[in-house]
């Protein structure tokens, strides 16, 4: 497979390296090796298609599958899972680079280069055949769905069930929001499939399930358009009595919350990366147009109010990739915590929007013009401080961590 081969290319080349280098000097000339791979992907793949599919609002198909294929000749399909289920076995560091490098374009057409869901590694042999390789192969593409129309913040408030019965289980309910780059092949479906008792009262007994599009009684559409990301799909999911059986619990019943918050966790992290790809985008085109548009017969950066604005956004960017390197190390030590993820996506995802707003603003109403990438980027930003959980909840995960040991 062609994939394999540049996978193993890219190995060779560091068995090269590591005879004649220090560890420390291996991993720097890893991880240019990974930037340098995906900056030539993004030049000629992604960022040629940008602005046509941000006016038309779709991804065509043919270049979605395009960029499939040619995600797979670069080894970057499936990059984030382990190469013994077929992925490209990168570590979080190197998968930090590459999220942060994606995140100056758009999910539209970088989410083609897919990083299946790490929560199909919990995917019992059978399921592993049957969901896991097929998407790390680009034959099948899932979706993670977690949030309903009634339950976005509040997942325990969430109202899809399934009810045992004999050995199947029997789902019904509705999600909204569940986004990926096409019509998927089956959903990671979130439901209650009972109550517990707990210490804090009871709580919901959350299934993950594997639910394959086409079942009868699930209904899948898409959803109203979002601004942010343009051509980027959001679902609607419904489902009527769809009959699952016991084999398509993913990982242990009553578990399925305990997956997803495995999932969550690096999932902000990428937001993170994506956030400071995209304001460095955004700061690079702030500084060049700073020097350049004249004012008052000076570059208006002669300003003080204009570079003291690009001073802000190039410290909020450096505090925001620290945040990411020291939650990216603590993970790979296996030590990250709910509130380490919860503080890089609070940051990261406020600082690009901080950034994006003063990027329009140094550009005046050029900013805002149809014809500019600057409007578009300060529109994808804005999604940032909402999905993958919103500010207001990771500040609530945040204060929990400081306030529960103290008994409040
Ligand atoms: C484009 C897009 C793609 C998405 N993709 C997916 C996906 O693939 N899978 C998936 O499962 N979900 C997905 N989501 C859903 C996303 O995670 C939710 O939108 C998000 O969690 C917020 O939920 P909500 O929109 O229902 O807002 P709500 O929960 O209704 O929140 C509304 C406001 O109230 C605030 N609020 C709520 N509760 C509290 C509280 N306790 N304290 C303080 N403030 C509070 C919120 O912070 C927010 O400001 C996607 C959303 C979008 C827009």
């Amino acid at each position: 497979m062609r994939q394999e081969q540049n996978i193993i290319l890219i190995r060779n080349k560091h068995k090269l390296f590591m005879k004649e280098t220090k560890l420390d000097q291996i991993t720097s000339q890893e991880s240019s090796l990974i930037l340098n791979t995906a900056r030539k992907f993004l030049e000629e793949e992604i960022y040629p298609y940008e602005e046509k599919v941000d006016k038309i609002g779709e991804v065509p198909i043919e270049l979605g599958k395009q960029i499939e294929e040619k995600a797979k000749e670069a080894g970057l399909f499936a990059a984030n899972l382990p190469v013994a289920v077929g992925g490209g076995g990168l570590d979080y560091k190197s998968m930090s680079i590459l999220e942060r490098e994606y995140g100056k374009t758009t999910h539209a057409l970088h989410s083609w280069i897919a990083r299946p869901t790490e929560i199909l590694l919990a995917c019992n042999d059978e399921q592993k055949e049957e969901y896991l390789y097929p998407c790390v192969k680009g034959d099948k593409r899932e979706l993670f769905a977690l949030t309903e129309p009634e339950a976005g913040s509040d997942v325990m408030g969430m109202k899809s069930n399934a009810v045992k019965k004999g050995d199947d289980w029997i789902l019904n309910g509705s999600k909204h929001f569940i986004s990926g780059p096409c019509l998927p092949d089956f959903a990671i479906v979130f439901a209650a499939t009972g109550e517990d008792k707990t210490n804090r009262g009871t709580r919901k007994r959350i299934t993950a399930f594997l639910v394959n599009r086409g079942l009868k009684g699930f209904d899948i559409r898409e959803g109203t358009k979002c601004v942010s990301y343009r051509g980027y799909k959001t679902f609607a999911l419904n489902f009527d009595d769809v009959k699952l059986s016991s084999k398509m619990i993913l990982g242990e019943e009553g578990k399925g919350l305990e997956l997803s918050g495995k999932w969550l966790g690096m999932g902000r992290i990428w937001v993170g990366a994506s956030c400071c790809g995209k304001a460095e985008r955004m700061i690079q085109l702030s500084s060049e147009w700073a020097a350049q548009r004249k004012q008052f017969g000076q570059p208006i950066g002669k300003f003080q109010a204009v570079s003291f604005k690009l001073a802000d956004m190039a410290l909020g960017l450096r505090a925001a990739d620290l945040l990411v390197k020291d939650a990216v190390e603590k993970a790979e030590r296996s030590i990250m915590k709910d509130e380490d993820a919860a503080m890089v996506k609070l940051f990261c995802s406020e600082m690009v929007n901080k950034v994006a707003d003063e990027t329009v603003q140094i550009y005046g109403g050029m900013g805002l013009m149809e014809e500019m990438p600057i409007q578009r980027l300060w529109r994808d930003s804005r999604l940032e401080r909402i999905w993958d959980g919103t500010s207001e909840i990771q500040r609530h995960i945040i204060s929990r961590s400081i306030l529960r040991p103290l008994g409040a």
